[in-house]
């Protein structure tokens, strides 16, 4: 019933997470408390990752997103939750990036990459190498750039194909990757080739522009163009790609386009009038955004220029003013930031920890509880886990259910004759007289004192017959001394059978009373021999 809930709520989450942030919030932070209340993990881990993403699309991405991020990754490693793994580790990339951590990002997104290929999880993968090659073409790296934006391109097209994304979505996600291989053939200088492919994303576009693609299509044109030194038509977009600004100034994407325009322009002395104009775009992105990468690699833009036109100090002295104090107030903030990951990853550990520890005291636990510490054997709680188990299948399924009873004849005189010492020894090697017996599956069990007990599935009467003959035969090759024994002077066993399909005995305290009673006519006969019940009371000895 909770995963149909976790299914409700996914479901609304998807439809509104991009149109409806804040609602998204407040549904996540249900979700979070009705995880906790009713102890369902899974709800609380996506409830906390979509926490994070609202809190990132409504541009407040900051230190409680690492604390749930934590929260989100220790859920989904304990619930076997990969695919929300890799995308936390996707997420926390993107969080690093847009702090200008660049090298925690890129940590971040590898992990991604690596849960996201050994699960196979494809469309998490694909916004990945999407991250990774907008990253690569920040740090000018268009080699390692090509490579992840291809990488992103084909899992697009694979993901289409399979019909894994369709409709808008399929369309957004191809369009942003052939932006950025446009991008990477102008920084290599391929001016066709990158025009070729800002045309098709041209193509992609509608008179209502829904995917904001305007201004990166006229930005590249503009840019193509002025590095193919064709002015006229430079011009044109340079001035179309200024007005398509307007309104996009929350579409983070555009920011290090424009930037790429601006130095061009600057480089290539076109009008100052376009240069001053993208600045102001530049800065409007910055400001609306506050993302702390925009804002600096705005400052740096403006001072650049103001450099380069040799404006006058006051100007310049302004601006690097405005900057410091930016970097200062954000210096400190970041080192905040990081005492809180230093600690969350700290409690994340701990939590990592203390859960191994756990497992291997239960595991401790579980073994002491199952097995006799002198024989090895299990002990005869696994009868009423294990066994019980194999019996009510085997009623379902029509198999045969065999136990086989084993007593030490009279092993109370060896202990008196021998000592309590010796006569733990015996039971050693009685028990590894039984381990040598075993063919396949059987369960061997000391049942208490001097009495052993052997489970069979599935088995013929004859196997278990058998069993019990090579359990004597292996004791005789031990030859254990037993002056106190009337019927041999070395040590026996007398076995009690029962085999049979569980109609006959309708639990496991049926068989060990059937067996029980071949034991005692076993016992009654001779000792060193093999009572078998045969049925409808009826017993034989072997
Ligand atoms: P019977 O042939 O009728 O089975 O005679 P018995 O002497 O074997 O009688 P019974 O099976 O009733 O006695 C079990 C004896 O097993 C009693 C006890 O001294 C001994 N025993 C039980 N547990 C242990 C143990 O852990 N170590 C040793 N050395 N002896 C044990
Ligand atoms: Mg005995």
């Amino acid at each position: 019933m909770s995963n149909t809930t976790l299914k409700e709520y996914l479901k609304t989450i998807d439809e509104q997470k991009i149109t409806r942030p804040a609602f998204v919030l407040r549904l996540s932070k249900q979700m979070i408390a009705e995880g906790k209340s009713k102890k369902n993990d899974e709800l609380r881990a996506y409830g906390e990752y979509y926490y994070i993403d609202a809190l990132f699309r409504l541009g407040k991405f900051s230190t409680v997103s690492l604390k749930s991020a934590a929260t989100v990754l220790n859920l989904a490693k304990r619930c076997k939750l990969y695919e929300l793994e890799a995308r936390c580790y996707n997420m926390l990339g993107i969080h690093y990036a847009t702090c200008g951590d660049v090298l925690s990002a890129l940590e971040n997104y590898q992990t991604a990459e690596k849960v996201a290929t050994q699960h196979k999880n494809y469309s998490v993968l694909r916004a990945v190498y999407n991250n990774l090659g907008d990253l690569y073409l920040e740090l000018k790296d268009y080699e390692e750039a090509l490579k992840y934006n291809n990488k992103c391109l084909n899992s697009v097209k694979r993901l289409i194909d399979k019909n894994e994304i369709k409709g808008n979505d399929a369309e957004y996600i191809m369009v942003v990757s052939l932006i950025n291989l446009t991008e990477v053939d102008y920084m290599l200088g391929k001016y066709e080739e990158s025009l070729d492919k800002i045309a098709k994303v041209r193509e992609k576009m509608t008179e209502e522009d829904p995917l904001m693609l305007k201004p990166s299509v006229e930005v590249f044109y503009a840019l193509n163009y002025i590095g193919m030194g064709k002015r006229e038509e430079a011009d044109t977009h340079i001035r179309r790609a200024i007005d398509a600004s307007i309104g996009h100034a929350d579409y983070v994407e555009c920011f290090r386009n424009y930037k790429l325009l601006l130095e061009k322009v600057v480089k290539e002395k076109y009008d100052d009038d376009y240069a001053r104009a993208i600045l102001g775009i530049l800065r409007n992105f910055a400001l609306t955004n506050g993302l702390v990468n925009l804002v600096c690699s705005y400052y740096e833009a403006a001072i650049n220029y103001e450099k380069i036109r040799k404006s006058d100090n006051a100007k310049l002295f302004g601006l690097y003013t405005d900057y410091f104090n930016f970097k200062h107030n954000q210096e400190e903030e970041a080192l905040d930031e990081k005492l809180r990951a230093v600690r969350s990853r700290n409690t994340l550990n701990g939590i990592m920890r203390r859960q191994e520890e756990i497992e291997i005291k239960n595991a401790k636990l579980a073994k002491m509880y199952e097995q006799d510490p002198l024989t090895g054997l299990f002990n005869r709680y696994i009868l009423s886990s294990t066994c019980e188990e194999f019996c009510a299948k085997a009623r379902e399924e029509k198999l045969q259910t065999g136990v086989t009873i084993i007593d030490i004849d009279y092993f109370k005189n060896y202990n008196d004759s021998y000592g309590h010492l010796e006569g733990d020894e015996v039971l050693k090697k009685v028990s590894e007289a039984l381990k040598k017996a075993a063919v396949s599956d059987e369960i061997l069990i000391r049942y208490g004192g001097d009495e052993f007990l052997v489970f069979f599935k599935n088995k013929t009467l004859d196997e278990v017959v058998n069993f019990s003959k090579r359990v004597n035969e292996n004791l005789k090759g031990c030859a254990i001394k037993n002056d106190s024994s009337s019927v041999s002077e070395f040590l026996t066993v007398s076995q009690g059978i029962v085999n049979g399909y569980p109609e006959t005995a309708e639990s496991m305290m049926d068989f060990i009373h059937f067996a029980d009673n071949a034991l005692y006519k076993a016992k009654s006969e001779k000792r060193g021999c093999i009572g078998v019940y045969l049925g409808t009371d009826k017993y034989t000895v072997l």
